[in-house]
Order: structure tokens, then C-alpha cells, then sequence
């Protein structure tokens, strides 16, 4: 059966990851805190929702965008948001501003124009919650490739469950070991495809081949990254792919991984 397609906006994803990879040092302790509530929450077992995608929402902040526009040239503007809808598939039903036509050219105040172009910008407004959620799933696409960010993410994030874990055993008691350790979850089929074909088949340490190994899914080992047992969780995002050597010697107290990739032209 074919991967089911989705639309993606890789343009604007792109851009969210590279501001969300570049912040991570000065301020991912800042964004996790931020919004640790819900992390907590998605993180105790593997959801499709997982804590990078919180931690992307500390970056997409819609005020800032909105001053952007008001700050650069109408038209310039303007070319930005019907770039943006047209990568999101948002077609609205609005007449477009004749910019060429108009005799206002410095600056477009009080003009036909800027009154089309607020109409989109309203546009822009009442579907940002649809917009944000497709770019910031699609700037994970990319964040979900770099093994070595996915590691110091969550080796930041076991920080955090260390320090709350009184309050996890408090509201989620069910998912708290005796040791005071999140609890092991079952992988999901949709986890295991995503982690195998991350890593193009190969184990993430010593990148042997395990492409003919998928169906016996003894032989395939998904990792905990951060290990349960150094306070890492069950988020999506915080899985790899290994051979049965080497998830025996990574063991539970190391988090080791590689930022080794295939590129495309070596496949
Ligand atoms: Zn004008
Ligand atoms: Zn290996």
C-alpha cells in the first residue's frame, strides 16, 4: 500500500525549524518551560503530537508576523501572504490589489489597495490556527531528521521531568514507575515505519543494514534515545532505530546516537 500523501508547506516549515533549531541554545529551556504542561501531557506515551511540536509553537508567534506586515511594503507583503496560502492550499475569494494602477506608490495609505490587502490579512487571521498547525507539522518533518537536535531536545526535556516529577505523579500516576521513572509504552506501527525509514534502514550507531528485517520486528530494536530510565520519555521524537547489538550495549544509562546520514545521491 502507498504511504498515504499529505500537503505539506516545506517552504515555510524550512523556516520555522531553522528559527527553532538556531533559538534552541539561548532559549529551549525558556520554551519548554513555556508550555511543560502540555509536553508533560504528550509525552507519556508516542503520540503523532509530540513535545517538538510544542516546543515549535513558542517560535510561531502570531504578533510578531502581524507587525511584519505592517511594517514592510504593502506589496511586498502582500506577495508574502498569497505565498503563504497558496503552500497551505487556502484560496480565498478576494479581489487582488492593482498595485500598478494605483498612484499612491509610496506607501499605499488610505488607497484602494490597502484596503484589499487588510481583507487579506484578515483572511490571513481567521485561518491562522490551520495555518500554524500544517507549518509547524511540516518544520517538524525536517527537525525530525536531525538525530543530534533530537538528542539534546530531550536530554533538555528529561531536565524538566526530573525536576516535575512529583507533579507527573500527582496527575498521571498510571505512567510513573516505582523508581519514579516514566513507564515503557508499547511502538505503534506508524512509529516504527517512521523511525525505519529515518534511517534509511541502517541502525543509527553502527549503520548496518536492517532493510531486510522490517517484517520480523524481533530483530529491529526502537530506542529510547534519552533512556526512561535518565528521565527521558516515550515522545515520538525521542525514538531510533538500532541493531540488537547495539541497543544491548547502549543499554539504559547511556544516550548515545549519530548524526551520520545517508544523502539522497548515495541511495
Ligand atoms: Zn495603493
Ligand atoms: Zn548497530
Amino acid at each position: 500500500m502507498a504511504p498515504k500523501e499529505q500537503l505539506l508547506a516545506l517552504s515555510s516549515g524550512i523556516g520555522l525549524a531553522g528559527l527553532a533549531v538556531a533559538n534552541f541554545w539561548d532559549y529551549g529551556r525558556e520554551a519548554i518551560e513555556v508550555y511543560k504542561k502540555e509536553i508533560i501531557e504528550c509525552v507519556l506515551k508516542p503520540k503523532k503530537e509530540t513535545a517538538i511540536h510544542h516546543y515549535l509553537k513558542f517560535f510561531q508567534n502570531i504578533e510578531e508576523v502581524d507587525m511584519m506586515w505592517k511594517n514592510a511594503d504593502l506589496d511586498k507583503a502582500y506577495d508574502f501572504i498569497v505565498r503563504i496560502l497558496e503552500e497551505v492550499n487556502l484560496k480565498p475569494n478576494l479581489p487582488e490589489p492593482d498595485f500598478e494602477s494605483c498612484d499612491e506608490e509610496y506607501g499605499h495609505y488610505g488607497c484602494e489597495c490597502n484596503e484589499i490587502v487588510e481583507q487579506w490579512i484578515a483572511f490571513v487571521s481567521e485561518n491562522m490556527e490551520h495555518i500554524d498547525e500544517l507549518i509547524k507539522h511540516s518544520a517538524f518533518q525536517f527537525i525530525f531528521q536531525d538525530r543530534k537536535f533530537l538528542h539534546d531536545f530531550h536530554l533538555e526535556l528529561a531536565d524538566l521531568i526530573e525536576r516535575e516529577m512529583d507533579y507527573i505523579k500527582t496527575n498521571y500516576s498510571e505512567y510513573v514507575t516505582t523508581k519514579d521513572r516514566l513507564r515503557r509504552k508499547n511502538f505503534p506501527a506508524w512509529l516504527k515505519q517512521a523511525v525505519f525509514y529515518r534511517e534509511k534502514g541502517t541502525c543509527a550507531i553502527c549503520r548496518c543494514d536492517l532493510s531486510n528485517l522490517i517484517r520480523n520486528q524481533n530483530q529491529i530494536h526502537i530506542d529510547h534515545i534519552i533512556p526512561l530510565n535518565l528521565f527521558g520519555t516515550n515522545d515520538s521524537s525521542n525514538m531510533q532505530l538500532l541493531c540488537e547489538a547495539c541497543n544491548t550495549s547502549k543499554g539504559d544509562r547511556t544516550t548515545e546516537t549519530s548524526s551520520i546520514n545517508v544523502p539522497f545521491w548515495n541511495l
